[in-house]
C-alpha cells in the first residue's frame, strides 16, 4: 500500500479528544479540565465541588490540550486521510456540544487564512496534492458533495455549478455515480465549499441556529485508476461536523425545538450505537435507524475507518454536558 500509514490501534476505531481554549471574555478561573496526558489520558473534574470522587479518568487515543494548532491536529489525521487513495472508506466525525468547536476542528473559524483550515480544506488540498503528483501508475479523479441532515431529512447542497451530479444508488442514496466529473483543482473546492456553505446560510434564517441543530456530511470520492494494471480502485472520505449534542429541556421545547431535539437524539445514538456494535465486532450493525448511519453505511464497518473527534468546552458551565459527552466517547472507544 502506497498511502496506508495507519498503525491499527483498536480495530478501525479510534477517538481523539480535543479541547478548544477559552474565549476572550470566558472566566477562566474555572476550568474542567484537571490533566491532560501525552498518551491520551484525561481527567476532568467540576472545580465548584471538593472531593476525589468528583474526578474523572478517560482514555483516548490521543488527547489535544487547548493550545493545539489545526496543523498539529492535522499531522495525526492525515495518514487517514491518505488510506483513501488506497482505496480505504474514511468517516471523521466531530462531537460535542455547540460551542465546542466542531465546527472549528472541521472547518475553522470563520474567516480564513491557510493556518486558519480545519480538517476539511487540508484533506482536501492534500488529496489533491499527492493524487496529482503522479508518484505512481495510478490516475486520480476526485468528486466532492455535501449534504446536509436536518429533521432525518437529507439536503443535498446543489454542488452543480461544479459539473458535479448525484445519482440513485439501488440503497436509494444518492452519490455521486461512475460518470461524476472531477473537482480539478484546489480553487474548485474553495468555490465548492463556498458555494455549498453559501446555499447553507440561505436555506435558513440563522446559519449558526440552524447549522448546530443539523449534520453537515462533506463527502470526497476518489477513484483511481492504476495504468498498469487497469485497475480501479475507489475510496471515500466522509467529513462530518454533527449537531450538536448538548440535551434539550423537555419541560421548555415545544413543536419545532422538541422535534429537532428529538431526531437529534436519536441519530446521535443511532451513531453511538453503529460504533459500539463495530467496537463488539458484533454480527448485527443497526445501520437502518437513521439516516445519518444509513448515508455512511459503506463507510462504518468492514475495512472501513473511522475517528471521532470529542470536542469539549473546558468552562465549568458545561460541565455536564462535558461529562456526557465523555461517556458517549467512552462508550464507542
Ligand atoms: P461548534 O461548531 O461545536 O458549535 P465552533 O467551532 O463554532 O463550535 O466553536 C465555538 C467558538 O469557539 C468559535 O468562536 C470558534 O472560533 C472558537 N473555537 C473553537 N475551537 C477553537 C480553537 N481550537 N482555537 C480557537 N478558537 C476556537
Ligand atoms: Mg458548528
Amino acid at each position: 500500500k502506497l498511502y496506508n500509514e495507519v498503525q491499527d490501534l483498536k480495530g478501525n476505531i479510534r477517538v481523539y479528544c480535543r479541547i478548544r481554549p477559552f474565549l476572550p471574555g470566558q472566566n477562566q478561573s474555572h476550568t474542567t479540565i484537571e490533566f491532560v496526558g501525552d498518551d491520551g489520558e484525561l481527567v476532568v473534574s467540576n472545580p465548584l465541588k471538593q472531593g476525589k470522587e468528583n474526578r474523572k479518568l478517560f482514555k483516548f487515543n490521543k488527547v489535544f490540550g487547548q493550545a493545539t494548532s489545526q496543523e498539529e491536529v492535522f499531522k495525526d489525521t492525515q495518514p487517514l486521510i491518505r488510506s483513501v487513495l488506497d482505496g480505504y472508506n474514511v468517516c471523521i466525525f466531530a462531537y460535542g456540544q455547540t460551542g465546542s468547536g466542531k465546527t472549528y476542528t472541521m472547518s475553522g473559524p470563520g474567516l480564513l487564512s491557510k493556518s486558519d483550515w480545519g480538517v476539511n480544506y487540508r484533506a482536501l488540498y492534500d488529496l489533491f496534492h499527492i493524487s496529482q503528483s503522479r508518484r505512481s501508475s495510478i490516475v486520480y479523479e476526485v468528486g466532492v458533495q455535501m449534504v446536509e441532515i436536518y429533521n432525518e431529512q437529507y439536503c443535498f447542497l446543489d454542488l452543480h455549478t461544479l459539473g458535479i451530479w448525484n445519482t440513485a444508488q439501488p440503497n436509494g442514496l444518492a452519490v455521486p455515480d461512475a460518470s461524476m466529473h472531477s473537482v480539478n483543482s484546489m480553487a474548485d473546492v474553495l468555490e465548492l465549499m463556498n458555494t455549498g456553505l453559501m446555499n447553507r446560510a440561505t436555506s435558513a434564517t440563522a446559519l449558526n441556529e440552524r447549522s448546530s441543530r443539523s449534520h453537515s456530511v462533506l463527502s470526497v470520492h476518489v477513484r483511481g485508476t492504476d495504468l498498469k494494471t487497469n485497475t480501479l480502485l475507489r475510496g471515500c472520505l466522509h467529513l462530518v461536523d454533527l449537531a450538536g449534542s448538548e440535551r434539550v429541556d423537555r419541560s421548555e421545547a415545544t413543536g419545532d425545538r422538541l422535534k429537532e431535539a428529538q431526531h437529534i437524539n436519536k441519530s446521535l445514538s443511532a451513531l453511538g450505537d453503529v460504533i459500539f456494535a463495530l467496537s463488539q465486532k458484533s454480527s448485527h450493525v443497526p445501520y437502518r435507524n437513521s439516516k445519518l448511519t444509513q448515508l455512511l453505511q459503506s463507510s462504518l464497518g468492514g475495512q472501513a475507518k473511522t475517528l471521532m473527534f470529542v470536542q469539549l468546552n473546558p468552562d465549568v458551565a458545561s460541565y455536564s454536558e462535558t461529562v456526557s459527552t465523555l461517556k458517549f466517547a467512552e462508550r464507542v472507544s
